[in-house]
């Protein structure tokens, strides 16, 4: 699932192709739970329309359009937003990817779960975004129109406060690891961040939040703006389908120190990393690092 890095990725490569170019026309697939706005409605607003800025709050991308709307894009779980240029062996499933000739592995053309395709006045490249699994979603929101959605988010995990986080895990009994996934608490992290972020904090994720010391949470949060600026640098994560909009794949993946790692050795002390689950998540730490 894109995380902030990925989503931040995506911001900065899209943000060329997207800004001050007028939308000419809009193609949909047809209503689903993927369209917030229903689709008829969401192509009469975006036609027309010219991007100013694209703002990432969390996993939120929000796109400020020249008539004082917003357009707000999730990736969800198999979002891709990307150039239809793009070139890239993450655009086809898995099973297809298998079995097609390498070449042909390359073509892309739009297929049933290529939800939104933006074509621009200009007639280059165009943006489409594709999700197989529909988990992500698309919004538009009127001039001074305001979403729950984007409301109820908590601060930008890239500017994490520890006493900010201390003061919000007083009293609580989730564990930690809970705790930072919670999208009101901190937005944008996800369960690959939280893990490394846990890892180099030497913190144990099972803790109760409530009993992390406010100098541990100064650490998490220097850990979290760490792993997840170098996670930025390298390209975020390049795991299941996540697609760059320039089609590139990111490294961090090479770098991960707990997460996925369950029974290979510490990268610091060599002590297997642990798998368990955590609210339905699993969770991977270092039981000799972490306390
Ligand atoms: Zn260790």
């Amino acid at each position: 699932m894109p995380e902030l890095p990925e989503v931040e990725v995506t911001r900065r490569r899209i943000a060329p192709l997207l800004l001050g170019r007028t939308i000419a026309e809009v193609a949909t697939t047809r209503p689903s739970y993927f369209f917030l706005t229903p689709p008829a409605r969401l192509r009469r607003a975006l036609t027309g329309r010219r991007a100013e800025a694209l703002d990432r709050h969390g996993k939120y991308l929000v796109a400020r359009l020249d008539d004082g709307s917003r357009f707000v894009l999730h990736l969800g779980m198999t979002g891709q937003l990307f150039s239809s240029t793009v070139t890239s062996p993450r655009l086809l499933r898995a099973a297809a990817r298998g079995t097609l000739a390498p070449d042909a592995q390359l073509r892309f053309t739009p297929d049933r779960h290529t939800h939104l395709r933006l074509r621009f006045a200009d007639g280059g490249p165009e943006v489409w975004m594709r999700d197989a699994r529909k988990f992500g979603k698309a919004l538009w929101l009127a001039p001074g129109a305001s979403d729950a959605r984007l409301d109820r988010l908590g601060p930008d995990a890239l500017a994490a406060d520890g006493g900010q986080l201390f003061v919000a895990s007083r009293g609580r009994r989730v564990a930690v690891k809970s705790l930072l996934l919670d999208q009101a608490v901190l937005a944008g992290v996800g369960n690959i961040y939280a893990d490394e972020a846990l890892f180099f904090a030497g913190v144990r994720p099972t803790r109760a939040a409530g009993r992390v010391t406010r100098a541990e949470w100064e650490r998490i949060a220097s850990a979290l703006r760490r792993v997840l600026l170098r996670s930025i640098e390298t390209g975020g994560s390049s795991i299941s389908d996540y697609l760059a909009p320039d089609g590139r794949d990111g490294a961090y993946q090479d770098e991960r120190r707990v997460y996925d790692r369950a029974g290979a050795p510490c990268r610091r002390c060599a002590t297997p990393i642990r798998r368990l689950v955590i609210g339905a998540r699993s969770s991977h730490y270092c039981p000799r690092c972490q306390r």
